[in-house]
């Protein structure tokens, strides 16, 4: 059920089915349940909506939320994105982030043409900071019948970007985002932003004008997922593996003019204080030029590492 906490604006999903999760986390870490009792590990789940590779050796699966913090009755769908066969994915395979563009952005617009819909979201928790419950790489899709005030702000701030003469939406939001760009090509630009949410955030922004991943070209999604492998590299190559989300934000076609559909990464390296519950202010350690020269020294350091071994 969507409660609208009308001091705040902002939505409460109330979901106690959620309650009946098994968390395997305890003492600040995710406790690795093991291939035999992982949900995502095995055959192909006979209800999935979406399947990559071959029936006996598939490599991604989308299947209904065991536990959905919405359900069809109540005009929403939860979905999991299994990203991987492998119970031990590597998130530096950039065959990952590809396979699961693709199936994401495909699924999304068959999400979108549901009845009721009026915004689909995506978004990848790894590690226990991050707020994921199982070890597995996998993903979410949460399909809600309103849209979310942090969409219709980000929604509403590239409306008037354009209305002051911004060119195009992912100009809007770029010139919004403020910070610092870290990489730059022809269909993706890659930028910390001045006010991140965590120390190290940034922004995958692609440069197709499109409000929904749904309606995204094969290019501009290989070149988002190209972003999202050396974002993960760079990271790795500065600071070691950490926690992080990976969130989307995108509204169908008929909702959005003035959004550009982008994909934001979040270094999660503590959690929300008091501090940031009373006053909605996140405390950063790092200032936008800082994580963008982090980054692109990480992303060589890395790339040095992979020649020196050969790979
Ligand atoms: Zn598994």
């Amino acid at each position: 059920m969507i409660v609208r906490d009308a001091t705040t604006g902002l939505l409460s999903l109330v979901a106690p089915a959620r309650s009946l999760r098994p968390t395997p986390r305890k003492h600040g870490h995710l406790v690795d349940l093991g291939t035999q009792a992982c949900p995502f590990c095995g055959d192909l789940h006979p209800d999935a909506v979406a399947t990559a590779g071959q029936d006996d050796s598939w490599t991604l699966q989308i299947i209904p939320n065991a536990f959905p913090v919405l359900t069809a009755a109540e005009g929403g769908r939860h979905e999991v994105v299994v990203e991987d066969s492998a119970h031990d994915g590597d998130w530096t395979d950039p065959e990952v982030h590809t396979r699961s563009l693709l199936a994401v952005a495909k699924r999304i617009g068959e999400l979108e043409a549901t009845p009721g819909v009026r915004c689909v979201l995506w978004f990848r928790n790894v590690g226990y900071l991050a707020g994921a419950s199982l070890t597995h790489p996998h993903s979410q899709l949460l399909a809600l019948p309103q849209v979310p005030a942090v969409v219709a702000n980000i929604t509403r701030a590239g409306r008037q970007g354009l209305a002051s003469g911004s060119g195009s939406a992912w100009q809007a939001l770029e010139q919004a985002a403020g910070g610092d760009v870290v990489w730059d090509d022809e269909q993706v630009s890659v930028v910390a932003p001045a006010a991140p949410q965590t120390t190290g955030e940034v922004w995958v922004v692609p440069k197709d004008g499109r409000s929904s991943i749904s309606g995204a070209g094969r290019g501009t999604l290989e070149a988002v997922a190209a972003s999202l492998h050396r974002i993960t590299c760079g990271v790795w190559g500065s600071t070691g593996p950490v926690d992080h989300n990976v969130v989307l934000h995108s509204l169908p076609a008929s909702e959005g003019e003035g959004l550009q559909w982008h994909l934001r990464w979040l270094p999660r390296r503590g959690i929300p204080a008091g501090l940031e519950l009373a006053t909605g202010c996140q405390v950063v350690t790092e200032a936008a030029t800082q994580t963008s020269a982090r980054l692109r020294d990480g992303w060589r350091a890395w790339a040095q590492g992979l020649q020196k071994s050969g790979t």
